[in-house]
């Protein structure tokens, strides 16, 4: 990343602008309620490429130029979208190579959008020059103070099955294994007599009879990511040519599953992201905090763009709920709580045809009277005053370990069950932290864990050397680890490192594991303390570890079921089994009292309390997503009224208030802070 930073003077807001689905007597309207509503960015020509450039090679450039300069004399500015996630029907009918293939070989046709394959060689050539066009045209325009490429890689096309992605992926591999004996030694190509002699024999794992080599699956997840990766690079470098000084960014969709954001964060300005709830979960505002850590934690812990939520209902889920008074403005806070210093939405304007017609937006079909829009300009209004938090930086008290590749490897098939899923783990840690009041950093294993008393490791199957001497290193220093099960058991080519599992994390749980125990569909064991454990069970054979909690009843009866091994100056926790809501959050609260993180038992649940520090102020931000008013300790004034507060602070239910004062507002009780 670089220190290229978004000229703005405040917290920007706004949302994607698509003005060409309207009339351009629409568009002075647009920006007039735009001012109105405390707009400062817009993000334009995301889906553009048909109409900026309508034959291959003539380019109708005139519009977007009108669009600008309006916007600019609105005083609006511009995230320029390069138009690639859109290409237009002509290039995919002069370029059926292009076409994107699905891993059951169908070839995808037009009418949608991402229709393009990664490693296509003309839609490269066709990318680098609407973009070439985008950036001389516009490189020096007023309006301009961010670059947008492309939209969500990934997103809907995960991966291309075709056969110029199987020519890049035969590439990719001797990058990376150098030659066939070593790729053959790393995919382990003696069972069932797979052996390359020949580069040419190696295609995608396309379907096959049955299951295709899971170090070939796992290389083709790399792969892909990094295919899209080559596509982004491709745009920046020339936007980074031709328009030098503008940042650059695209927008993430951090807690999905194709892309290994890791690796990507390092190459974007400024971390984006995309969030929606999935409305009819109770209790999403959990999920929403848990996407916003992690795209903080992706942006190095600097602040970074809310680039797309939503006002109210989406389209695209089974049953889109609208949001309920108050929960926008409790969702766009909770970003900024937790780093954001942009907060912007799908879409502006409400689009009267075509897919996306239900999805809510910033000016509703309703127009100026309306909730919708009454909300939209209050909260507009709000984050011009909130302009001093941009900047400030989130305080984390624990971290959780994120990894991409290990979700990838954890989900292949001919696992001993599939009922346990990589995200429903990481979620259901998460989960309880939020509601014990700690706010969580993300972490790739091999990350520096200096400063974090307590870190989380939700079934990391994938587990490097590397990761593993990290994870150990942290707790002979002093550090506080949680292991949840079905962590340690391969490496980066999904082969079993020697020995008994956990492998490499052996050392640092003190234990070994006989053997897996997977549970039947419903199947529950009873453990010690109370606790139920579904899904999984192990026999653990401590080595040095000491049972916390033992299983009383199913295949693992009697042995250790929880375990605590104390190594060096720290501890390491282990969980055989499947623990959830407030079984999960008793070990965790132990793991937390282990690790000296303050309690914060007696702060009402619901309550979302996050806090960020700035240059001499501190900014104690308070969410209440329950339906009973809310008193917490807590001092200083309100950054939305002035309003002095001394010592007890009172959240409406439903409300959000955001306390700033000069000290961390409950001093050094908070916990956090380095080991
Ligand atoms: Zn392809």
């Amino acid at each position: 990343m670089s220190a290229t930073k978004i000229r703005l003077d405040a917290i920007a807001y706004g949302g994607d602008y698509n003005p060409e689905q309207w009339p351009e007597e629409v568009w002075a309207e647009d920006v007039r309620l735009m001012r109105e509503a405390g707009v400062n960015l817009v993000t334009v020509g995301i889906f553009s490429w048909a109409l900026l450039e309508p034959a291959e090679g003539r380019y109708e450039l005139a519009w977007l130029d009108r669009v600008l300069d309006l916007l600019h004399g609105g005083g609006v500015a511009v995230d320029l979208a390069t138009p690639t996630a859109a290409p237009p029907p002509w290039f995919t009918r002069r370029h059926p190579s292009s076409r994107p293939v699905t891993r059951e070989g169908h070839v995808l046709g037009i009418g949608a959008r991402a229709t393009f394959c990664p490693s296509s060689p003309d839609y490269a050539a066709a990318c680098a020059r609407i973009t070439e066009q985008l950036a001389r045209r516009y490189a020096g325009h007023p309006a301009l103070v961010l670059w947008h490429v492309n939209n969500e890689y990934g997103g809907h096309l995960h991966a291309c099955y075709c056969d110029v992605c199987a020519a890049a992926f035969r590439r990719w591999l001797r990058a990376r294994h150098g030659d066939l004996a070593a790729l053959n030694r790393a995919w382990g190509t003696a069972v069932w007599g797979q052996r390359y002699g020949d580069w040419d024999e190696i295609e995608p794992p396309r379907i096959a009879p049955t299951a295709v080599n899971p170090a070939q699956q796992l290389d083709y997840a790399r792969f892909s990511s990094d295919a899209f990766l080559a596509c982004f690079r491709r745009e920046r470098d020339i936007l980074r040519r031709l328009s030098p000084g503008v940042p650059i960014t695209t927008n993430f969709m951090a807690t999905s599953k194709p892309i290994d954001y890791w690796r990507w964060a390092r190459e974007v300005d400024v971390v984006a992201n995309d969030h929606y709830l999935t409305a009819e979960l109770p209790d999403n505002h959990i999920d929403l905090a848990m996407a916003a850590d992690l795209s903080r934690s992706l942006a190095g812990g600097r602040p970074w763009v809310l680039m797309e939520h939503s006002t109210s209902a989406v389209n695209w889920q089974p049953r889109n709920i609208a949001k309920r008074p108050g929960e926008m403005r409790r969702n766009s806070l909770a970003h900024v709580a937790r780093g954001a210093d942009a907060v912007l939405f799908f879409q502006w304007r409400a689009a009267a045809a075509g897919a996306e017609k239900f999805h809510s937006t910033m000016l509703p079909r309703g127009g100026t009277d309306s909730r919708q829009w009454r909300d939209v300009t209050r909260l507009g209004a709000e984050l011009a005053a909130l302009r001093d938090v941009r900047g400030s930086r989130v305080v984390a008290d624990a971290a959780v370990v994120w990894d991409y590749e290990s979700w990838w490897a954890l989900e292949l098939e001919w696992r001993p069950s599939g009922d346990l899923r990589y995200l429903e783990r990481v979620a259901a840690h998460y989960e309880r932290l939020w509601r014990a009041h700690l706010t969580v950093d993300f972490v790739h294993p091999e990350a520096d864990l200096a400063g974090y008393r307590l870190v989380v490791v939700p079934s990391l199957y994938l587990t490097t050397p590397a990761a593993a001497a990290n994870l150990t290193a942290h707790v002979r220093g002093g550090g506080t680890l949680l292991v949840s099960c079905f962590s340690g058991i391969a490496d980066a080519n999904d082969a079993f490192p020697p020995g008994r599992h956990p492998g490499a994390l052996r050392e640092v749980l003190g234990l070994e594991i006989e053997e897996p125990l997977p549970l039947r569909q419903g199947e529950t064991v009873r453990l010690e303390g109370g606790c139920r454990g579904d899904v999984w069970a192990e026999d653990v054979l401590p080595r040095g570890a000491e049972a916390v909690l033992r299983y009383l009843d199913g295949p693992a009866a009697g042995g250790p079921a929880v375990t605590r091994h104390r190594l060096g100056r720290g501890a390491a926790w282990y969980v055989s089994t499947r623990l959830a809501g407030d079984d999960l959050g008793r070990v965790l609260d132990r793991a937390c009292a282990d690790a000296g993180l303050a309690s914060r038992a007696d702060l009402p649940a619901g309550l979302e309390v996050v806090r960020r520090d700035g240059a001499g102020a501190s900014y104690l931000f308070l969410i209440n997503h329950g339906d009973e008013d809310a008193e917490v300790p807590a001092s200083g004034v309100d950054a939305l009224t002035g309003a002095p507060c001394e010592g007890r602070a009172c959240v409406p239910a439903g409300t959000v208030r955001i306390l700033v004062s000069s000290l961390p507002p409950w001093g050094e009780g908070w916990g956090g802070g380095p080991i």
